[in-house]
């Protein structure tokens, strides 16, 4: 499976605003979803990004918790589950080589992902899910557990982190690229 390759809009070596402690961040690049008000659309063409082996994404993430300890790895988008093929090959070799705790942010609702070839293994890979199409009429107001719009669900998937650490992220960080570009990056960067 290691031939596999994800679309990726970007990755983030370091963020302290996508999950629980300090995280590597994979930004899928590819999303047909379509939610209004999406605070990301720079992701949604299927024909951006860059097409990355995943056996290099693995190298990376594992440098990353064996040179820095790394609390963990978050996927967002885009969408990953419209690569699922190649996520799953990605999650299930960053399940076996490294300790690294997977969160996972999904357009599709829990009912939709169910139906899909490969969720019980992809979501076995996974210790913390938020799922749902962001909603920007709803918007959760902070502290967030992860969620952009109180429509999205969350999932404790392996009982490693409970919604009070979901709690203590910070919602939003910003970010000063190595090439001087300034990003804003987290849960809610509405206000930012
Ligand atoms: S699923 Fe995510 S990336 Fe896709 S349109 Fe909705 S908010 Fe944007």
């Amino acid at each position: 499976m290691g031939g596999e390759r994800l679309r990726v809009h970007e990755f983030l070596p370091h963020s302290r605003a996508n999950g629980p402690g300090v995280r590597a961040v994979i930004w899928v690049q590819g999303c047909t979803l379509g939610c209004p008000g999406c605070f990301n659309p720079a992701t949604h063409s299927h024909a951006g990004g860059e097409l990355v082996r995943v056996d290099e994404l693995v190298e990376r993430i594992a440098a990353l918790d064996r040179e820095q300890a790394i609390e963990g790895l978050s996927i967002s988008g885009g969408e990953p589950l419209q690569q699922l093929d190649a996520l799953l090959a990605l999650l299930q070799r960053v399940r076996e080589e490294t300790t690294l705790s997977v969160v996972v942010f999904t357009g599709y609702a829990r009912e939709e992902i169910a139906g899909m070839d490969g969720a019980d293994e992809l979501l076995a890979c996974v210790d913390v899910l938020v799922a749902g199409r962001y909603d920007a009429s709803r918007p959760v107001v902070a502290p967030s557990d992860l969620r952009g719009s109180e429509n999205q669900t969350v999932d404790l998937l392996s009982g490693r982190y409970t919604l009070d650490d979901l709690r203590m992220v910070p919602p939003a960080e910003i970010i000063i690229t190595s090439q001087g570009e300034v990003w804003v990056s987290g849960v809610d960067t509405v206000e930012w």
